[in-house]
């Protein structure tokens, strides 16, 4: 990537891009594992939390961006809550979303990217996650009707933890704001 300053276009190496879209400072990670012991969900991911840090450092853009760790993070903040440097993962991870999407770089696991994009839609519409909507526009865009989402999902919606009708949020206009300074790339 480039960009133009005082002193003409300069060559932005990944880790600055990166720390500028997710306004973490990479920089003071030592490797301590603190973030990746605590996530749930670094077991089912190819490159470990600490490891993705590493990689950005390395330069190494295509694997990082081309990972099903940056899509398998939940954003639970455990690993920020965790971090002695307050670095948190889960805010990066968002950021690095954003660039694979801008790049047109495919998403490892099938269909993860439309997952995530029924989750900012729902997000987009009422100011919070509505489970029963957001898997209903997963499972038509997808396909995936029988396989994985339908059968957990019916089940929790059984049990009565999915409610039917979504709540929408007061401030909504605030919410299309935020979406609109983003700029997101998400496509209605
Ligand atoms: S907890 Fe923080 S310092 Fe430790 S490896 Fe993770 S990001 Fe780096
Ligand atoms: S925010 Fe993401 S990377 Fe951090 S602990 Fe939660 S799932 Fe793991």
């Amino acid at each position: 990537m480039e960009t133009v300053t005082g002193k003409g276009k300069v060559s932005v190496s990944f880790l600055e891009e990166v720390m500028r879209k997710s306004g973490e400072n990479l920089n003071l990670c030592y490797q301590c594992l603190k973030c990746t012991v605590g996530c749930p969900t670094a077991p089912y991911m190819d490159i470990r939390p600490n490891n993705i840090i590493r990689m950005i450092q390395m330069g190494m853009k295509k694997e990082v961006l081309g990972s099903s760790a940056i899509w398998f993070c939940v954003y639970c903040q455990t690993c920020g809550t965790r971090c002695p440097n307050e670095i948190h993962i889960g805010v990066l991870m968002d950021a690095l979303r954003e660039m694979a999407i801008e790049e047109g770089v495919p998403a490892k696991e099938k269909n993860i990217h439309l997952f995530h994009e029924a989750f900012i839609q729902s997000v987009r519409r009422g100011g919070r996650a509505h489970e029963v909507t957001m898997l209903m526009e997963y499972m038509l865009r997808s396909k995936d009707m029988m396989k994985g989402s339908l059968i957990p999902g019916m089940k929790l919606f059984l049990k009565g933890k999915f409610p039917l009708l979504p709540s929408f949020i007061k401030e909504r206009g605030e919410i299309k704001r935020i979406f609109e300074k983003c700029q997101t790339k998400i496509k209605e």
